[in-house]
């Protein structure tokens, strides 16, 4: 055994060294990928290649290329040609507060392990509640991510609205939800692992421009109850992750409240609309919702993962992993709100708050909204991009910065543009100059983009759609 490995593990010039080396190097990296000195969004290599390259790194690799290497082997999400997937281009203050946070490993489930990051995060939720139109009873948390943030909401609504103690004494009952078809999946999953099966997902059908159809909820909840199923929450999705198009929240919000349902928002990509002044209208009625989720990582330009669930009724957040049932905890059990993990999930997580907090004081709340309504400008403009090219076909009018559209051809059958639409999207992966990713909306295949770079304009989409025109030429030639 080698004594001086856990010196040289805590050498701190090296840590000086190497901190500094790294800072240049991701300031370089920013510098390259903003302002497009390098061409491609992405460095596209195939999984058994790539596997390849890092075992052989760990064996003859330079350890002084390791983290460029990364940096070159990764999807460049502040190139204003990623336009796929929902994460933020982070903004560079956030990679400070997580290597804070990550030095310090302050595990958070305890008061006395995170104690600023605790009381910071309780700062970060009041205002996020306040921004939602929230009363003084609201509250809520930090936790890692929207899929556990959707589950813990659910566990929630289940102790609320269930007279029987599921978390006690096991499932009598049938219970059920009620949720769009076009809700994330990982709503669909949260109410498996709850045990409530196939039956217990009730699956409301889409209108055409994909909105939940409200008209439908009354016969559709008569249907559960006639099957014996006891449903307890109503989800809406704010907006739904492959559409970008936002339930009607109003419609969803009264008829829980008639119901007596639990009313949960799934805002984990557009509940930020909160912070535009534009855009807020897209959440009307969200201050109804007994619980939103809203990720941080996503329309908040923090790192993955942070997501805030936050509830009109604290209450609610404390009974959710508590033994004991929502009636019997007691003021002191409310009161200890700084004991994170009673609440959370997760045991340990990491000092999240920061993130949120050093924005909001380093930028302002504005920041949110520069953010949010810039992005949502791009997806509408984009939008009416697509409208005036008849080489394209719009799966909807885009509500958020999610836009879904196809290339077009009259000579082809539906089939042969889903093969086309697909390949298009397959040669553009390869290429890497440009990021984006793919859906399939009622048996058609779509195009899928996420415009979350602020640094993305007008003319980089219009350069997208000529380079797809581009390909779809080459294509038809070839099957000529
Ligand atoms: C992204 C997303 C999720 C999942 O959130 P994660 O933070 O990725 O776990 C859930 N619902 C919607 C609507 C989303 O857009």
């Amino acid at each position: 055994m080698d004594k001086n490995l856990l010196k040289a593990v805590y050498s701190l010039e090296d840590f000086r060294e190497r901190g500094h080396k790294l800072i240049d190097e991701l300031a370089n990296h920013l510098e390259d990928k903003i302002q497009e000195k390098s061409d491609n969004a992405i460095a596209w290599s195939n999984p058994e290649s790539e596997l390849d390259f890092w075992e052989n790194f760990l064996v003859k690799g330079n350890a002084s290329l390791l983290f460029p290497e990364i940096l070159n082997r990764t999807t460049h999400v502040h190139h204003p040609k990623y336009i796929g997937h929902q994460v933020s281009p982070t903004a560079p203050i956030t990679a400070l507060s997580g290597m804070l946070s990550a030095l310090l490993n302050n595990g958070m489930a305890i008061y006395e392990m995170g104690m600023s990051p605790s009381a910071i995060e309780r700062v970060v939720i009041d205002r996020l509640c306040k921004k939602i139109g929230y009363g003084k009873d609201s509250g809520g948390f930090l936790t890692s991510g929207g899929t556990l943030a959707n589950l813990t909401a659910l566990l929630s609504a289940r102790k609320a609205k269930v007279p029987h103690d599921v978390w006690n004494e096991g499932h009598k009952d049938k219970l059920g939800i009620m949720v769009s078809e076009e809700a994330h999946y990982c709503i669909d999953r949260a109410a498996k692992i709850m045990g409530l099966g196939e039956k217990g997902i009730i699956r409301i059908p889409v209108t055409q421009n994909f909105q939940m159809d409200t008209s439908l909820l009354q016969s559709y909840l008569d249907r559960a109850k006639r099957k014996g199923i006891t449903v307890f929450a109503i989800i809406g999705s704010a907006p739904s992750t492959a559409t970008g198009i936002y339930d009607d929240l109003e419609a969803i919000g009264k008829f829980a409240h008639t119901n007596h349902l639990w009313f949960h928002i799934d805002g984990a990509h557009g509940a930020a609309a909160i912070f535009s002044e534009k855009y807020v209208l897209t959440v009307k009625g969200i201050q109804h919702a007994d619980s939103v989720v809203l990720d941080g990582h996503k329309m908040m330009m923090m790192p993955t993962i942070t997501t805030a669930l936050l509830f009109k009724n604290d209450r609610h957040a404390t009974a959710t992993f508590s033994q004991k049932a929502d009636y019997l905890l007691t003021p002191t059990d409310h009161e200890d709100w700084y004991n994170s993990g009673k609440r959370t999930f997760e045991c340990t997580k990491t000092m999240m708050s920061i993130h949120w907090y050093v924005l909001l004081k380093t930028y302002g709340e504005d920041i949110f909204n520069e953010f949010v309504t810039r992005l949502y400008d791009m997806g509408h403009q984009f939008g009416e991009i697509l409208q005036n090219n008849s080489h394209f076909e719009l799966a909807v009018t885009p509500e958020s910065n999610i836009v879904c559209f196809r290339y077009i051809d009259s000579n082809l059958n539906t089939m042969a543009l889903n093969e086309l639409n697909k390949n298009i999207r397959q040669n553009l992966l390869e290429d890497g100059e440009f990021y984006i990713v793919q859906t399939k909306l009622r048996g058609v295949q779509y195009l899928r983009t996420t415009i979350m770079n602020p640094f993305t304009t007008k003319e980089h989409l219009q350069q997208l759609l000529e380079k797809i025109k581009e390909y779809s030429k080459q294509n038809n030639e070839h099957s000529d």
